[in-house]
């Protein structure tokens, strides 16, 4: 499985709540965690690689592996942290967002037991951002309409390349 990015209508579509937590559940998470951890990401959602259904997985704390699956942000306190924001599904894009300062968020684990978790800074972040996803939100709406047109601008160019770069190889063999 490979990561999506944009524009994959995907990215932009809402995902829907998982209604029963089974094995295909729990091999979306292994998945999930394999891409994730491999990338060296802070954080993946169902969405960036093509199952549009609500589960994130984060990395919080610097190593704490966190798995949500229909996750509920309550609480959003202290609006104002703006911090650098990068995403797997936008290569090479960095945009300061707003974010709540502090958060709580539930959720399920893999076996299906509900999650609390109160967090601040970084990780209420990282659970925003993912969460996002699950709305089909990317750091693209995020961004003031300068910042956007750039963005574009630059993630057309890449796509562009990479086009290139495979027509090349298919040529070659
Ligand atoms: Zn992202």
């Amino acid at each position: 499985m490979k990561i999506l990015t944009w524009p994959n209508q995907i990215l932009t579509t809402k995902a829907i709540n998982v209604e029963k937590i089974d094995e295909e559940t729990n091999k979306i998470i292994d998945e999930m965690l394999n891409i994730m951890l491999s990338n060296n990401a802070l954080g993946l959602a169902a969405p960036q690689i093509g199952i549009s259904k609500r589960i994130i997985v984060a990395k919080i704390s610097e190593e704490q592996l966190v798995i949500l699956v229909n996750p509920k942000i309550k609480n959003k306190k202290d609006l104002g942290l703006y911090e650098e924001e990068g995403c797997l599904s936008l290569p090479g894009v960095k945009i300061k967002v707003e974010r709540a300062n502090t958060i709580d968020v539930e959720g399920l684990d893999r076996k299906g037991n509900e999650l609390h978790y109160h967090l601040s800074n970084l990780d209420a972040i990282i659970i925003q951002h993912e969460v996002d996803h699950l709305n089909g939100i990317t750091l693209l709406q995020k961004a003031n309409f300068m910042q956007h047109q750039k963005i574009k601008k630059q993630l057309k160019q890449e796509a562009r390349y990479v086009k290139r770069n495979k027509k090349k190889i298919i040529h070659k063999s």
